[in-house]
């Protein structure tokens, strides 16, 4: 069995969802469960409404349900005009969005928009695009079931960003969704949302749908967790930055991790967690380019080849503050006063860097800058840069690759390095530069290890 989520945009319309149907009956061989974000643009939809309704806009509100409805109900029309499954498709959606109107409505008369409102008002998009779906598979004659996956993904009650039980869920996954497989080759659920115990809808938090389908994966045992959305996998650069960037075949979890921060917007590993914790293969790939390779993610263990450099990251708007002791030289306790005031005011430091007397951060958060840099001047000299970017090379065992540093810092040239760190994880080299030399230094670097002549090896 394995699992396929899409994405919003990979259900956007119903050329959209022809593509999709396309990719799930594809796999032949395995049974599939199908986990579905709502269609591109409803979950902002229904939450913009969410927040009308709250402003007591009665007349937007009722614009808004009757906008979200047509939408779905030609997407039904399209898909499945003219076979018996159009009718009920349509009747349900009729009377999901009668039930969402006077949710609204209420809330509307009221002003009162709780968590738990919201909640159940986002739930309409994964349930609308997963009903039009696994109607459209039938009229393909693909044995499905539909399940809520309000009935097997059990959460606690912290409504917005509710947290999975995993036991609970198991049970209910086991009762509720194993046996299906036995008949259906293919079972549709919603990525997203859940419910407590009891039976209130709650949603996992934005972006949620990846993590559901890890959950689901992990607790059914699957044997792959596919993740379909609209690029080519994980990228060895930023293409708008590199333009011959391609794709990364395989990949490490670490690795994965590494780039999340650099806003590898692809997806969050942490999502993944889940599957990876029970050695799945992740893949992530492209529902509107089905054929390509997209990206393998494995734990470093099965990786056919964990030493080698994956990709160029970078990020802009990093903020490098050094600090230097104007306390006595080899004093004790310097660092800690130095991550106290970070801590105090809650600032994540992404890098660092030291020696005896300094110590050199950065940041990419401007807030509560000032109170910080008060505080650390009471014991320590304090300069701030702004408009810094952190460039990064990603990559399993970096350090036992020789001549990797020799080759980054000779693509480097004469760019000039505010900052060098390398990760005790020796997966990734990390240098800091100004942020106007970052489309030059990623393309030197990109050039190095990417470009054709470059050695192929450092490409799995
Ligand atoms: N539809 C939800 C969202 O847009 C969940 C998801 O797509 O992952 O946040
Ligand atoms: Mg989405």
């Amino acid at each position: 069995m394995i699992v396929q989520k899409f994405g919003g945009t990979s259900v956007q319309d119903a050329t959209a969802m022809r593509r999709v149907a396309g990719i799930v009956t594809r796999e032949t061989d395995r049974p599939v469960l199908v986990v579905l974000s709502a269609c591109a643009g409803v979950t902002n939809a229904l939450l913009g409404l969410a927040g009308t309704a709250e402003s007591g806009d009665v007349g937007e509100v009722l614009a808004a349900v009757e906008s979200l409805k047509q939408r779905h109900l030609q997407l039904a029309e399209e898909l499945l005009a003219g076979r018996p499954q159009h009718r009920l498709a349509e009747y349900n959606l009729e009377e999901w969005f009668r039930r969402l109107e006077t949710f609204a409505n209420a809330i509307a008369v009221t002003k009162e928009l709780t968590p738990r409102a919201k909640d159940y008002i986002a739930s309409f998009g994964e349930r609308s695009s997963s009903l039009i779906f696994s109607a459209f598979l039938e009229t393909l004659g693909v044995d499905s079931a539909l399940v809520d996956a309000r009935h097997c993904l059990i959460t606690d009650a912290s409504f917005t960003s509710a947290v999975p039980l995993f036991e609970k869920s198991q049970e209910r996954l086991d009762r509720e969704v194993r046996p299906l497989f036995s008949r259906c080759r293919c079972v549709v659920t919603q990525g997203f949302i859940g419910s407590t115990e009891d039976g209130l809808t709650t949603t996992i938090g934005r972006g949620g749908s990846d993590y559901s389908a890890a959950i689901f994966a992990s607790l059914l045992d699957a044997e792959e967790l596919q993740i379909w959305t609209d690029t080519d996998g994980i990228l060895t650069a930023d293409p708008t930055v590199v333009p011959s960037a391609r794709n990364i075949r395989e990949m490490t979890f670490s690795e994965a991790s590494e780039l999340a921060y650099f806003g590898a917007r692809v997806l969050h590993p942490s999502t993944i967690l889940p599957a990876v914790q029970k050695k799945i293969p992740v893949r992530v790939l492209n529902s509107h380019r089905p054929d390509s390779a997209g990206t393998l993610i494995l734990p470093k263990a099965l990786a056919s080849s964990p030493g080698s450099i994956k990709s160029i990251a970078y990020k802009e708007g990093i903020i490098l503050v050094n600090i230097v002791s104007t306390r006595m030289f080899l004093a004790h306790g310097f660092l800690e006063s130095v991550f106290d005031v970070f801590h105090k005011y809650q600032t994540v430091v992404h890098t660092v860097a030291t020696s005896e007397v300094s110590v050199s951060v950065t940041i990419d958060s401007g807030k509560n800058l000032e109170e910080i840099a008060r505080e650390l001047s009471v014991f320590s000299t304090v300069t701030i840069s702004p408009s810094k970017a952190i460039v990064c090379v990603v990559g399993e065992n970096l350090r036992n690759m020789p001549g990797i540093t020799a080759r980054v810092f000779k693509a480097l040239g004469n760019t000039s390095i505010n900052m060098i760190s390398q990760g005790a994880s020796e997966i990734n080299l990390s240098f800091v530069i100004e942020e106007q030399a970052v489309d030059e230094t990623v393309n030197h670097l990109h050039r190095e290890f990417f470009s054709d002549t470059a050695d192929r090896r450092d490409l799995s």
